[in-house]
């Protein structure tokens, strides 16, 4: 699994964000005949980043930006996160 990272570039924090998404998810749910629920199997099958925030100093749009695990220059999964 990749993780997304965030950079403000108005404060420098790396590791504080609010992160608004939507998730589309398929789940197995498994029921007891009582009725409780376990969910199970949850697959992630898109996810669409709407808002992040910076907490140190609350900026979000184009002052946060999304940077790789490996050196932050170059990340392909900007491609699949329309924002
Ligand atoms: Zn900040």
């Amino acid at each position: 699994m990749s993780t997304t990272r965030y950079r403000c570039n108005d404060c420098g924090n790396v590791t504080r964000f609010d992160v608004l998404s939507t998730r589309r998810t398929r789940a197995f749910h498994h029921y007891t005949i009582g009725g409780d629920l376990e969910i199970e199997e949850e697959e992630l099958l898109g996810e669409r980043v709407e808002q992040v925030t910076c907490r140190w100093c609350n900026a979000s749009g184009d002052k946060v930006e999304v940077v790789s695990e490996a050196d932050g220059a170059r990340d392909d999964r900007l491609h699949d996160q329309p924002r």
